[in-house]
């Protein structure tokens, strides 16, 4: 790649403060770091503290400290997406002018006898996409979606192909509650701060689709994507906050560094470092998207050094 090229490489690290950093987010950080220092681009940090009924108290302040201790650098400022609700309210409101978001009035209770779609999610039925039925009140807004396939390459995963109105139907944008949805912070911030190269872990593969829709609807540019094997335990559960994965260690950073780094199948020959900067000299040089496993889920070492 030459120099101008390396030079537009935006990576970032995105996560929720929804409990500490594990093993998993480790994984996401240590993937869509080395793949931007390993081409002299910028890393991102950005807290998606969107959520505050599902937020831990402490987490998010954590979050710039643990990455330090395991040798992380990121560039510019941190961006809150708490900060962020005018930049949200104006990509809706340019949603809403051209009729491309609707106000829907369905509760989950409403919505459990339709069809599950991607990822266990329920497919919307359309109940509100022609307009409120009568009696009913405004709780969320939805992004209406259409039938054409929407396609792009992941590095890793390969072809990727997606019918939103057949796999996810009209999704929410703003939530019934009055927080912001995912999908549309997650865009416009992706593309606030320039990223070029969004890496994280695969159970946001099925997300993409959406994030691509609406970077269209709104006019942005589509980052390229790389959606690396996210870590289950024995019983085949995803590492999350919500599977009590245990928080990353706060002693001893190298292992549990070196077992992240060989959970992606990267180059390893049992080298030694003195300390998680050796550690990272010695990585990025060395990452190589090629060796990565081309899988969706692969299961975590366990054992002391901090797997799991
Ligand atoms: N905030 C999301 C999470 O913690 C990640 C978002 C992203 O990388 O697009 O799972």
């Amino acid at each position: 790649m030459n120099d101008a090229a390396a030079l537009r490489c935006i990576g970032r690290f995105a996560p929720s403060p929804t409990g500490p950093l594990h093993f998993g987010s480790l994984i996401a950080a240590l993937a869509s770091y080395a793949d931007a220092r390993a081409r002299q681009g910028q890393w991102l940090l950005r807290i998606e503290d969107l959520d505050p009924p599902r937020e831990h108290p402490g987490a998010a302040e954590s979050f710039p400290r643990v990455l330090e201790y395991f040798g992380f650098t990121w560039d510019g400022p941190i961006l809150r997406q708490s900060r962020r609700h005018d930049a949200y309210e104006s990509a809706l409101a340019q949603l809403a002018e051209r009729g491309k978001v609707f106000p829907c009035a369905c509760s989950r209770l409403d919505l459990e006898s339709s069809a599950t779609g991607i990822g266990g999610e329920r497919v919307y039925p359309g109940t509100c996409r022609q307009g409120l039925l009568p009696g009913r009140s405004p709780r969320a807004w939805r992004m209406r979606v259409g039938n054409e396939p929407v396609d792009f390459v992941d590095r890793l995963q390969g072809a990727q192909q997606q019918v939103l109105a057949r796999d996810v139907g009209d999704f929410v944008v703003k939530r019934a509650d009055g927080f912001w949805g995912y999908q549309l912070a997650v865009v416009v911030d992706d593309a606030a701060q320039g990223v070029t190269d969004v890496v994280r872990g695969a159970d946001l593969l099925a997300s993409t689709p959406r994030q691509i829709w609406l970077q269209r609807e709104l006019g942005l540019p589509q980052p390229h994507y790389l959606h690396v094997p996210v870590a289950i335990n024995s019983d085949g559960e995803k590492l999350s906050k919500q599977t009590l994965a245990r928080p990353l260690p706060m002693s001893d950073p190298l292992p549990v560094l070196i077992n992240a780094w060989r959970f992606l199948d990267q180059a390893w020959q049992g080298e030694e470092f003195a300390n998680v900067r050796e550690f990272w000299e010695w990585a990025i040089p060395r990452w190589d998207v090629r060796r990565l496993p081309p899988v969706a889920m692969l299961t975590a070492r366990t054992g002391k050094a901090g797997g799991l």
